[in-house]
């Protein structure tokens, strides 16, 4: 239970004072949202720690992000504090395990893998953001996720506890963990990969980033990664939103300054100045167009942050 009412002053335990008034678009992918009321990056584990623990007991509303990579902001901005999280190292644990702070960025896990020779997680490349966000939403590519290469994790609980746990506590499913459910923030993740060859791990990313290429928007379009998840259908069978979106005559589609990305119909961009109006407007559409012609319901995979939230 929180103990006192929100009074700045108390945030002097960081530090390093919170940010006042902070736009929140150039925190975010799509280049969206208005001001948050506050501001925090920590820079280490302690103070991600230390941030998460003073907002939850002096009841000050938060939420944890990362790259800001999947994130919708609200055009209101946030009434509370936004941590951003770039607690950042990447190692090698023992033989065939690396560990990794969770604001490490998957390309610089990438990286140190590469020049490690270590092999397994190449799938990720060209996946932007933190070791954090991916572990919470089991990101993934080419029918693989990071989820299945998890070993165990340092979180902070629900409690406020640092606890030690193994892959089963996320019950990772198709991009979906369950961190958010049990009000738990990953601090660091370990993960299993093979000795290879330098090279080859080199090659097999570069074969990926290649083929990315050609299907999604280059890193310079505002967006948030795919919208929707891929559907199951009633058979049991795994769809692509893409395809019944584009079936759906979404590529045509633009709300305000919000677009259905040409290359991709699962891709809802921000052309220039968008509002998250534009873009949720846009997404109900998209929605309806695909219930109607397909009776399938889509699923957001994009995070939309109202103003008034806080993390569970
Ligand atoms: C061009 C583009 C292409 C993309 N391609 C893919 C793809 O191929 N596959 C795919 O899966 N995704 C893809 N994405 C989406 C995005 O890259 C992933 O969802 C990524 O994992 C987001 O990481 P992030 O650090 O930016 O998370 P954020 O967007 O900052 O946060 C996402 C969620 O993670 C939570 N979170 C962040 N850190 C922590 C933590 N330490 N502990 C607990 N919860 C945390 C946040 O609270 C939030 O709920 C793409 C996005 C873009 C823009």
């Amino acid at each position: 239970m929180p103990e006192k009412s929100f009074d700045i002053n108390f945030f002097n335990k960081l530090k390093k004072p919170l940010q006042k008034n902070i736009s929140l678009r150039d925190y975010s992918n799509f280049r969206i949202g208005g001001k948050a009321d506050y501001f925090f990056e920590a820079t280490t584990v302690d103070e991600l720690k230390k941030a998460i623990l003073l907002a939850r007991q002096y009841s000050l509303p938060y939420y944890l992000i990362g790259g800001g990579y999947n994130i919708l902001f609200d055009d209101d901005g946030y009434r509370g504090l936004i941590i951003r999280n770039k607690a950042q190292g990447v190692g090698t644990r023992r033989r065939e395990e690396i560990e990794a702070l969770s604001g490490t960025s998957l390309r610089q896990v990438l990286q140190f893998l590469t020049e490690n020779g270590l092999a397994g997680l190449e799938f990720l490349a060209g996946i932007p953001g933190t070791i954090g966000g991916a572990v919470s939403s089991n990101a993934g590519a080419f029918d693989k996720s990071i989820g299945h290469f998890l070993s165990e994790a340092i979180l902070l609980d629900k409690k406020g506890e640092e606890i030690q746990v193994r892959k089963d506590y996320f019950s990772f499913s198709y991009r979906q963990s369950q961190l958010t459910e049990k009000q738990a923030v990953l601090l660091k993740a370990v993960f299993k990969v093979q000795e290879g060859d330098k090279k080859k791990v080199q090659e097999s990313i570069e074969k990926n980033l290649k083929i990315r290429k050609g299907k999604h928007p280059s890193e310079e379009v505002a967006c948030a990664g795919s919208f929707f998840k891929n559907p199951v259908l009633s058979d049991g069978k795994k769809v692509s939103a893409g395809f019944l979106l584009d079936q759906a005559g979404a590529k045509d589609l633009k709300v305000g300054r919000a677009a259905v990305y040409r290359g991709h119909a699962n891709f809802i961009i921000n052309l220039d100045r968008a509002s998250a109006k534009d873009v949720l407007l846009l997404a109900q559409e998209l929605k309806e167009r695909v219930r109607e012609k397909f009776s399938v319901e889509l699923e957001e995979e994009v995070i939309f942050l109202p103003a008034a939230s806080s993390m569970p």
